[in-house]
């Protein structure tokens, strides 16, 4: 997958793929943040650009040989180096690496090591590398890819430079669902709106409880938005609960609130007249317009605050039904 390819990050990508191009990007790299938002198939995608046989402008092709090959992990040239079963990535692996890279590039114009899960190196395999990233050999790039740059060693953190990956914004979650999930559109919108901007994370949860979660969140809501009928917001409170029985309860319950948290925070977007890119739900959006002449910007707080202590009480092993009925009078 090339640079044009993958899904947000665009300034950021445009900067890589430049440097890259000019001969000017630093050869030790880490790519850090959150998981699932495109760190790794960055790192591959910059691999391509130093490969590529038919680059397209400062874009690898994606489609030639040494792209498709890199692509599957098998150009001689570039390495990656991720945890084994144990979870961690042992010294050998990592000296193993780094002999290989000293070697000219056998097919290509440039190796690239990329080490995944960077923070997965123990001590004594980030100590193994200190040398090699302070000066790596001639016509080799390293490219560390971790979410917890905070696990690396100082020494390890002040040799590279790092590259910041944000989070994902719902809509463009949804898009990759769709492009490369194959889900349908109202399944992905849900996924993406509790996805805290990780397509990892959309992908975690079963689409369906996506969308059970947030009809449950958005019926809550409407029951309670007009009126404080003690009747309606039990019911609201019963609709949130959901009628599955037994142990998962409470996962369910957790995913619920974390839609209606998602909800809410969208709301509050709307009353501060934020871009309709960043709303999570914005497909909902006839229903996020109803509830918004109900809820000004203190409800919006005192609903937000009330669903982050539900959920800290739910995590504390507070019952469900205690903590749904709870929060139907809350919000
Ligand atoms: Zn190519």
């Amino acid at each position: 997958m090339a640079f044009r390819d993958i899904t947000g990050h665009r300034h950021l990508l445009e900067l890589i793929a430049r440097a890259a191009g000019r001969g000017t990007l630093p050869p030790s790299l880490i790519f850090a943040g959150p998981e699932g938002v495109g760190k790794r198939l960055a790192a591959v995608a910059l691999a391509q650009v130093m490969n590529c046989l038919e680059m397209s402008g400062t874009d690898a092709c994606g489609t030639c040989a040494a792209c498709k090959r890199i692509a599957r992990s098998v150009h001689a040239d570039v390495l990656l180096v991720e945890p084994g079963d144990t979870g961690t990535i042992k010294i050998d692996q990592v000296r193993d690496a780094i002999e290989r890279s000293a070697y000219r590039p056998f097919e290509g114009r440039r190796r690239v090591v990329i080490i995944d899960n960077a923070e997965a190196l123990n001590a004594e395999a980030q100590n193994a590398l200190l040398k090699t990233l302070e000066e790596p050999p001639t016509a080799s790039t390293f490219v560390l890819v971790t979410s917890r740059p905070d696990m690396l060693l100082p020494t390890v953190l002040s040799r590279c430079q790092r590259l910041r990956f944000g989070r994902l914004s719902p809509a463009e979650i949804a898009d990759v669902l769709m492009r490369d999930h194959e889900y349908a559109e109202a399944d992905a919108h849900a996924a993406a709106s509790v996805s805290d901007g990780s397509i990892g994370r959309a992908l975690e949860g079963a689409t369906d409880g996506f969308v059970d979660a947030r009809q449950a969140a958005a019926s809550l809501l409407e029951s309670v938005a007009t009126g404080s009928d003690p009747r309606r917001r039990l019911s609201g409170a019963k609709a949130l609960i959901g009628s599955a029985g037994g142990g998962s309860d409470r996962d369910e319950l957790a995913r619920r609130l974390c839609a209606l948290s998602s909800i809410i925070r969208d709301l509050g977007a709307l009353l501060s007249r934020a871009d309709e890119r960043c709303l999570a739900n914005g497909d909902l959006r006839p229903l996020l317009e109803r509830l918004r002449r109900s809820f000004d910007s203190d409800r919006v707080l005192r609903a937000f605050s009330a669903v982050d202590r539900a959920m800290a009480a739910l995590d504390r092993n507070a019952g469900p039904k205690i903590v749904a009925d709870w929060i139907a009078f809350q919000i």
